[in-house]
């Protein structure tokens, strides 16, 4: 097989979106895959099963590839300066992944550069955590996703689970946010920076259940805000690729960042279909240097709503069903087997008004996933 133009560390869902855009961009991915059978080995011809905790796996991976990118965000930093020291340019560099990695860095990082952040101290005993205040949100600094890792407390006795980790933890006070955005950019090595609409995010369970773009009613400030914060930390921290900068709109009607993504994120999975330059393409040509693509919106609104599994076992049969039923609706499934709350894919509907996509949207995903409309 010709040598690759780019490795990806990590064989899930946004590998798999990658090797998508990758096809459109004439681009050759090499991939290392946790498992044979995982969502982007499936699709990924030229591909290595293996770990990616070990340096020599990653060193077979990377040979011949000039630059290498990551579907998630969990290679050890020092892996990936071994290869950086090797001659293989890592997109994001782990002197920015960092700060994706370790919430309590983050924060620190952040509020150097003076990007509003929620009150925040590392705390290692219930007495540290009593000093803070109640309520409190608790966190791991590393390895949580989807709302694993996070504890709502309210007195020390809630904080025991929390603590019996025996990891370190960040706390944070309890946000009263009227709702959580999502402001994504690309940015390329050259410096080149596009932000995408800032959308909303709705959670179900500490998982985003669906995304509205662009996030309605947001103050057109607030937006801009939004958008020139995400700018600027791309820029302050180098990031390479994606950045997704999940933010809080309290009630009071400030922002506040909750965490960083840097690679394509889930509040993204819209711009497949409905911005002119999807967030995967856009992170290839970022990761590559190549001219970054219009962030535009195709349409005034698109809504995207996670497949989670459910009733429906065989998601690829009843694909059939809901494309009767809702003929425009976009569904993107991931090749993973059905499990309880596992993401398997989504849908994406755009159009013109919001209330008829939301509608759409949600009967499609509800057909999908139970095999029933709601309504
Ligand atoms: P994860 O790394 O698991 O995604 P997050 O830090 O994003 O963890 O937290 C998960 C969810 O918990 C957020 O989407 C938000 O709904 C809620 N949350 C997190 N931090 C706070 C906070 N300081 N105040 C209120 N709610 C929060």
């Amino acid at each position: 097989m010709p040598s690759p133009q780019l490795a990806i560390v990590g064989g899930g869902q946004l590998a798999r979106m990658m090797q998508q855009a990758a096809i459109g961009l004439g681009v050759r991915i090499r991939l290392l895959a946790e498992a044979p059978d995982v969502s982007a080995a499936q699709v990924v011809p030229d591909h290595v099963v293996g770990d990616y905790t070990d340096l020599e796996t990653l060193r077979t991976v990377v040979a011949d590839a000039p630059v290498v990118t990551f579907d998630h965000e969990h290679v050890p930093p020092e892996h990936l300066q071994a290869l950086q020291a090797e001659g293989h340019a890592c997109r994001p560099g782990p002197h920015a992944l960092l700060y994706a990695q370790d919430k309590a860095e983050m924060r620190t990082r952040l509020e150097a550069l003076g990007a509003p952040c929620p009150r925040n101290a590392t705390v290692s005993s219930a007495d540290d955590l009593v000093a803070f205040g109640f309520p409190a949100v608790l966190k791991t600094t590393r390895g949580g996703y989807d709302g694993k890792g996070v504890w709502v407390v309210r007195s020390a006795a809630d904080a025991q689970e929390a603590f019996a980790s025996g990891r370190p933890l960040l706390a944070e006070e309890l946000v009263d946010f009227r709702r959580e955005l999502a402001a994504l950019v690309a940015r390329s090595p050259s410096g080149e920076v596009l932000a995408y609409p800032v959308v909303e995010s709705r959670q179900a369970d500490g998982v985003c259940a669906e995304v509205i773009a662009p996030a309605p009613d947001l103050d057109p400030e607030l937006a801009a805000e939004a958008r020139a914060l995400a700018e600027r930390i791309a820029t302050e921290l180098d990031v390479t690729g994606i950045l997704a900068v999940e933010l809080f709109e309290t009630a009071d009607g400030r922002l506040l960042v909750n965490e960083l993504a840097m690679r394509p994120h889930n509040t993204g999975h819209w711009s497949i279909d409905g911005a002119v330059t999807s967030q995967f393409e856009n992170h290839l040509r970022a990761v590559l240097d190549l001219p970054l693509g219009a962030t535009d919106p195709r349409a005034p609104w698109s809504v995207m709503v996670n497949i989670l599994g459910g009733a429906v076992e065989d998601l690829e049969a009843q694909r059939a069903v809901v494309l009767g039923a809702e003929p425009d609706v976009k569904i993107h499934l991931y090749g993973k087997s059905v499990k309880a709350g596992r993401k398997v894919g989504h849908v994406t509907a755009y159009g013109p008004d919001l209330d008829d996509v939301l509608a759409r949207a949600r009967r499609s995903a509800a057909l999908l996933t139970d095999g029933v409309t709601h309504d």
